[in-house]
């Protein structure tokens, strides 16, 4: 607690505060609740300097400084957001990412239209827990059994597994998820947040339409689907033959959107200004599903027309009426039902929005650190603990069982980072909108990893060399510790004198992951991968 007299006073961001002697520009910014960004600073270590994230402004100062060692003096004027700080601020951490070789996102998360969390499925998988599984799969594709079914799968074409062999058979673990609850009596029924009082309707039963309605409901959403045809389904029930996309699979993921609550309306086709405008009327919000749409078609709804379709807001799908949202191929050529069940989810975050608030805003995207293509040996690397044996195919020339689903399953090399979800210099480079290769090095360092401990990993090509690891084992006595080798551009964080992980971390490995801003350290249980020494090696790259 500190207490006033004798204490300095500054002014920062137009606040005025009391700090003691010894204090830093971070420690009054931390008093006034004022949220500066910070990469290598840890409350009870000694400053590092090393980011220089934290910069902010004081009058009268040609440059900028580290809020983190800067120590406080009477009357400073400082100010910690303003254009110049938040341009640092950027270029600082692109100057870490620069040297930054990780990805946090697996390839093919990033190539699914739904960026579904394809990794994290199919640990669940390996695992056998199929109902976590379907919870992963459901947070993006609200149709797994018939994407299972007819997804020409982008995310296969970019699997890493297919750099070695074949790409991990990523569509049918899908559908194994989904088909799995459709066979239980009745199928499991997503959770739908308290009711919110609103209602939407959504014109088209096809799988953009399926999907908002998903979405939307599982927001606690009233909602009712209008349709022309008898039957649910769309382009689905329409463009794809019952070979490949059987009737009963389609008729039972809309008996689940059904049983959340959802309405159908069949039979009612809405197809001008007026009617639009009456269901605009009677709902909170509309979404236009209705399939491909003619500029004139578009225009007869009286929303405006692009060149392919409706024209929509990027992002948020809101056209040119307030409350009304279209997406699919109304608003452009779809290849791909993924695609469209993405736009769904998509423009249910915005109508969800624009429900609540009134105001309307895409969902953000993520920054993306991406590694690209890896050497046949980091390939081998990557993938020690994936299972060797070649892609399965299905017994009966369909779907996968539980345990050949399993054994698919642990195939993938698990590309993601083990921070994905807690990583600071995510999170900073989000909150700064840093994009990854601004300064990148024209040739990365190696994609390696130090497993020599029982409970910590380390990667290298994804340390930012902030130094909280090597700052912390020398506080806490470790006697070996981590240290810094080399200079510049070749700087590392190693362990001295050949000795192995274990022996550096003997009693702090818990701290230094905690302290790590990035997923260069991180525990064996931070989104596990197959910790397994079973498998020796991957098949050789043909
Ligand atoms: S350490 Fe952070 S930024 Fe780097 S790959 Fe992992 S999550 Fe992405
Ligand atoms: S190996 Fe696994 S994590 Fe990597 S791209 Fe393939 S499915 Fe995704
Ligand atoms: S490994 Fe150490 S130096 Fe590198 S980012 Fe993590 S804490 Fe910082």
């Amino acid at each position: 607690m500190w207490i006033e007299g004798n204490m300095i006073r500054i002014i920062l961001d137009g606040h005025e505060t009391f700090v003691p002697h010894g204090a830093t520009l971070l420690d009054a910014a931390v008093k006034l609740g004022i949220p500066i960004p910070t990469l290598c600073h840890l409350d009870g270590c000694r400053a590092g300097t090393s980011c220089m994230v934290c910069v902010v402004r004081v009058e009268g100062l040609k440059r900028l400084v580290p809020s983190c060692a800067f120590p406080v003096r009477e009357g400073l004027v400082v100010h910690s957001e303003d254009p110049e700080v938040r341009e640092a601020r950027r270029a600082a951490v692109e100057l870490l990412l620069s040297e930054h070789v990780g990805d946090c996102e697996a390839p093919c998360q990033r190539a699914c239209p739904a960026n579904m969390d394809i990794p994290l499925m199919l640990r669940q998988i390996a695992d056998g827990t199929l109902d976590e599984a379907l919870t992963t799969v459901r947070r993006d594709i609200a149709l797994p059994s018939i994407l299972g079914r007819i997804c020409p799968a982008p995310c296969e074409r970019v699997c890493r597994r297919g750099k070695v062999d074949q790409p991990v058979s990523i569509c049918l673990a899908k559908r194994l998820v989904g088909d799995t609850d459709l066979m239980k009596a009745p199928p499991g029924s997503p959770p739908a947040a308290p009711a919110t009082g609103k209602t939407v309707a959504i014109i088209g039963a096809g799988p953009a339409g399926l999907s908002a309605a998903y979405y939307l409901r599982a927001r606690g959403h009233d909602c009712v689907v209008f349709d022309e045809q008898a039957e649910a389904g769309g382009a689905l029930r329409r463009d794809v033959p019952e070979s490949a996309l059987p009737r009963a699979v389609l008729e039972a993921e809309v008996a689940v959107i059904r049983r959340m609550g959802v309405v159908f309306k069949m039979g009612v086709r809405v197809g001008d200004a007026t009617a639009l405008m009456a269901l605009r009327a009677q709902h909170d919000a509309v979404i236009l599903a209705v399939g491909p749409l003619t500029g004139d078609g578009a225009r007869a709804l009286g929303v405006e027309a692009g060149e392919r379709g409706i024209q929509v807001q990027s992002g948020t799908y809101l056209t040119s009426q307030a409350g009304v949202f279209a997406i699919g191929a109304a608003v452009r050529p779809i290849r791909m039902a993924v695609r469209a069940g993405a736009d769904g989810k998509e423009s249910a975050f915005a109508c969800d929005l624009f429900l609540r608030s009134g105001a309307v805003a895409a969902e953000p995207r993520r920054f993306n650190s991406v590694i690209g293509k890896l050497t046949e040996g980091e390939l081998q690397d990557f993938g020690r603990q994936a299972d060797p044996r070649p892609r399965q195919e299905p017994r009966d020339g369909k779907g996968f069982d539980a345990g050949q689903g399993a054994d698919e399953a642990r195939r993938c090399l698990h590309c993601d980072c083990r921070k994905v979800e807690t990583c600071r210099l995510r999170a900073v480079a989000d909150a700064l909108g840093a994009q990854a290769r601004r300064f990148a090095e024209a040739q990365r360092i190696s994609v390696t990893f130090n497993r020599q401990h029982p409970e910590v990993i380390y990667e290298p090509g994804k340390c930012i060399k902030c130094g909280l690891c090597v700052r912390l084992t020398g506080q806490h006595g470790e006697a070996l510790g981590l240290g810094f080798v080399n200079r510049g551009f070749a700087t590392r964080v190693q362990v001295p004198f050949g000795a192995s992980l274990s022996e550096a971390l003997t009693h702090t490995a818990a701290k230094v992951v905690a302290a790590c801003p990035t997923g260069a350290l991180a525990t064996l249980t931070d989104r596990p991968h197959r910790d397994t020494d079973e498998y020796s090696s991957l098949p050789q790259k043909s």
